[in-house]
């Protein structure tokens, strides 16, 4: 592109080129994060509406940038994905969920369900992952369905055999599987047959006007009525209200997270708010 003539367009337009900068800028500091210790997992609770007491936490990684401050996932996760670095940083995910899990059970005497998001890209690029992982559960000694992953419907999409081993493995080593942002991927539901799901995850889209459109409430009652016939549980996300809490449990749907609750948090404040309050 540098001995284009000066009529002809420029691949990089000068905003393009600081794209491109950034993007490597972002690159670069991704691959140090891990080794600076740079990522924190924050929790939000994922709450059962029947009222019981088992708890269930969304474990969403945050990067504390030594420059720019705290960088959401949504600037980073797609890059990590597009470089591979994901298949690391999944990798440090998992094992800090894994270990935040024993430690409070160790600490509070309560099993907490971590969920953790697993990227298609992951599950491709991994490596002997599985194994390690699972590996890692044993060492923990951590209880079947302490572990959940949260996958997206594009990975099942393609119903292919390498995949369905993996969640076969995962399964059998206890560790339950969640279909994230269901509704906004694929209009197919056959994998629903073939791949054993344990919970379905309503998208935001769809509970956020639960109170006001008739459509999403019914799609949402559509897809708690499907899930149940199909033996999974249902976790609607993004549930900002006390109303949309009341809409879902009338309903019949199972758990409710979103910011009527809890936003993520960290750790301790986890602790605080939502582990200790149950011991009394
Ligand atoms: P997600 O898995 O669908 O996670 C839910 C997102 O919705 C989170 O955004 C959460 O903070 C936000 N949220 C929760 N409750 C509410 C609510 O009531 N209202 C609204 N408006 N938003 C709510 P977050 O933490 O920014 O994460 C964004 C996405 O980044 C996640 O979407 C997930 O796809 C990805 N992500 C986060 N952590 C990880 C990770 O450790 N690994 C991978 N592969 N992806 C991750
Ligand atoms: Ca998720
Ligand atoms: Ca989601
Ligand atoms: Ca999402």
């Amino acid at each position: 592109a540098k001995d284009l003539g000066r009529n002809r367009f420029h691949y990089f337009t000068p905003s393009m080129q600081r794209n491109a900068k950034y993007r490597m800028r972002l690159i670069q500091d991704l691959r140090l994060a891990i080794t600076n210790q740079e990522f924190e997992l924050y929790y939000q609770p994922i709450v059962c509406l029947a009222q019981t007491h088992a708890i269930k936490a969304e474990a969403l990684i945050r990067w504390h940038h030594p420059k720019r401050g705290v960088v959401s996932p949504v600037e980073f996760i797609s890059v990590a994905e597009e470089t591979g670095l994901i298949v690391e940083i999944g990798d440090w995910v998992f094992q800090q969920a894994a270990h935040q899990c024993a430690l409070w059970r160790e600490q509070f005497g309560v099993d907490v369900q971590i969920s953790i998001n697993k990227s298609p890209v992951q599950f491709r690029d991994e490596g002997n992952s599985v194994e390690a992982w699972i590996a890692l559960l044993k060492t923990l000694d951590l209880k079947r369905n302490d572990i959940c992953i949260e996958i997206t419907e594009g990975l099942l999409l393609d119903n292919n055999e390498a995949i369905f081993n993996k969640l076969a493995q995962y399964r059998a080593a206890g560790v339950q599987i969640s279909l994230d942002d269901f509704g906004t991927g694929y209009s197919s539901l056959a994998y629903l047959k073939k791949f054993d799901i344990d919970y379905i995850k309503i998208d935001q889209s769809f509970t956020r006007n639960l109170n006001t459109n008739r459509d999403d409430f019914t799609l949402c009652e559509a897809i708690i009525v499907m899930a149940h016939a199909l033996g999974m549980k249902v976790i609607a996300e993004g549930v900002e209200t006390d109303s949309q809490r009341q809409i879902l449990s009338d309903a019949g749907c199972d758990y409710a997270q979103g910011y009527f609750y809890s936003k993520p948090v960290p750790a301790d404040t986890f602790e605080t708010t939502c582990i200790k309050p149950v011991q009394e």
